[in-house]
């Protein structure tokens, strides 16, 4: 049952989060919501640990189309970071606002990058690309992220400075543009670099919040000194340049990881 821990503390997590915002927030969507990702994951982890080649992209198929087709295209949510803004100017503490202090803010600090590894609709997409293993060294572009950031919120701040009317259909048009532009430049990067997760590395604005929130991460790849034959498997292997043999919080590219676990899949001595 040991080996069981991880997928059913996640459960737990989730929810406890579920039942949580259902109760305060007097709104059952909540716990039909928080439920289904958690059980998503903690389903993708639990087959990880059976082995299950395909754990990880099952995870992110349930949850990545759950939130780009149900709650963005259906419901009408931007769950883009511009939706995260507009929430927020506005005072709402309700869908974008909770996706992000959970998945993206405060949840980075118990799981790290997991949203990265296991949820991200864009990354989902991304990694059906050929380049799994990134075929050069990282580029020394990673500043556009600030500008793809400060973007998103001037584009919001003028919306409302500028008492454009009518905000809420245009944040359902910016979460469908916003998104073909990510695909569009994700996939042209990607080939551009020859590495799928290029977008990530260089352009994703969420970004800035994940990176310094999963330096502190509980959840961590360790390596076990002992059994490491300094193989160097792991890091040839790994798609965000991570140095995992080295355990300490400032290794190379440490809040790169994406919690993707091909590196210890890649091990041949079990020392992740
Ligand atoms: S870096 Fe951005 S695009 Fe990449 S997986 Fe994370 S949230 Fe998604
Ligand atoms: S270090 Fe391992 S878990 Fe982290 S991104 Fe690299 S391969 Fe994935
Ligand atoms: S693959 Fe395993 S044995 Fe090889 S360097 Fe990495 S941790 Fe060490």
């Amino acid at each position: 049952m040991k080996k069981y821990v991880v997928p059913l503390t996640m459960l737990l997590i989730f929810e406890t989060v579920a039942v949580t915002l259902w109760l305060t927030k007097n709104n059952l969507f909540y716990l039909f919501n928080f439920s289904y990702i958690g059980i998503s994951i903690s389903l993708g982890l639990f087959l990880f640990v059976r082995k299950y080649k395909h754990a990880r992209r099952i995870v992110q198929l349930l949850v990545g189309l759950y939130m780009l087709v149900y709650l963005g295209l259906i419901c009408n949510e931007n769950m883009q970071i511009e939706g995260f803004w507009y929430y927020l100017f506005t005072g709402v503490f309700e869908a974008a606002t909770i996706h992000y202090a959970v998945a993206k803010i405060f949840g980075p600090l118990i799981f790290g990058r997991g949203w990265c590894g296991f949820a991200c609709w864009t990354a989902m997409v991304l990694d059906f690309l050929p380049y799994k293993i990134p075929s050069g060294p990282r580029k020394n572009i990673g500043w556009i992220r600030y500008i793809t950031f400060a973007a998103s919120i001037v584009f919001v701040a003028a919306l409302f400075l500028c008492k454009v009317g009518n905000i809420e259909r245009i944040m359902f048009w910016a979460f469908i543009i916003g998104n073909m532009a990510y695909y569009a430049i994700g996939i042209a990067l990607a080939f551009l670099f020859k590495d799928n997760r290029a977008f990530c590395k260089y352009i994703c604005p969420i970004t800035v919040f994940l990176k310094p929130m999963s330096y502190f991460a509980l959840t961590r790849i360790k390596c076990d000194k002992e059994k490491c034959v300094s193989c160097g498997k792991c890091e040839r292997i790994c798609p965000m340049d991570v140095r995992i043999t080295d355990n300490s919080r400032k290794r190379e590219n440490g809040t790169e990881c994406i919690l993707c676990m091909e590196c210890k899949r890649a091990c041949p001595k079990d020392a992740l």
